[in-house]
């Protein structure tokens, strides 16, 4: 069973090639400052059979076909259900793209048991700096930098590093010493974008922030 809290249909150019659909995957290892997706804390994930997720993202298959598109899981972090979804990959058997949106901070074997079946891992990777990763997470990034060099050995044209400006946590140079240490592990596919802060008193109360469930973070 899938754990699934959020069906995203008809998106495009955001979560991997062609049109997709985000299955949003509960928990994670991370408490990040401004994971935006508190709100689901009061929702309790739906848990889906692969068939039964099937039927309801197979709606969109003609759209899926005709550009190249598919399936991108995305969270919370979806690497906490490896065997899921690659029951669900063989289930689509390549009539669809499977694309993994993730933080990497996962034991490796979540991450290389998955490799044959994903077209692309969309990594976000918060900043490569210990110091600056355990202050916004709460988490240690040294899985996640592992994760990334074994990842980037194996297929890094398969591989996207989003870099986040993360306010009152990075700066400019941060950024520039994070890309500069995943071009050298051989990744071209980059992208630089700003965190959104938590705007409301509430958001920023620790209960309310979210251990799994960040779209855009
Ligand atoms: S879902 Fe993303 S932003 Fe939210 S806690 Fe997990 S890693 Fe952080």
């Amino acid at each position: 069973m899938l754990p699934v809290f959020r069906i995203s249909r008809l998106r495009f150019g955001t979560d991997g090639k062609g049109i997709t659909t985000l299955v949003g995957l509960f928990g994670c290892p991370n408490q990040c400052r401004y994971c935006i997706n508190y709100s689901w804390f009061k929702i309790k994930p739906q848990n889906l059979c692969i068939h039964e997720l099937y039927n309801l993202v197979a709606v969109d298959d003609i759209y899926f076909r005709i550009t190249g598109g598919g399936i991108t899981f995305g969270g919370g972090e979806p690497l906490l259900w490896p065997e899921q979804i690659i029951a669900f990959a063989q289930l689509v058997n390549k009539k669809w793209a499977i694309n993994i949106e993730t933080s990497l901070n996962v034991p490796w074997e979540n991450v290389e048991k998955l490799i044959p079946y994903v077209d692309a891992f969309i990594v976000d990777i918060k900043d490569m700096n210990e110091d600056i990763y355990l202050a916004y997470t709460g988490e240690s990034g040294a899985q996640v930098r592992k994760n990334i060099a074994q990842l980037a050995q194996l297929i890094p044209q398969k591989i996207v590093v989003r870099i986040p400006f993360i306010p009152e946590f990075n700066a400019s140079e941060d950024i520039y010493r994070s890309r500069m240490a995943i071009e050298n592990m051989g990744i071209c596919s980059i992208d630089v974008f700003t965190y959104r802060k938590c705007s409301t008193e509430w958001e920023k109360q620790p209960q309310n922030r979210h251990k799994g469930n960040n779209i855009n973070a």
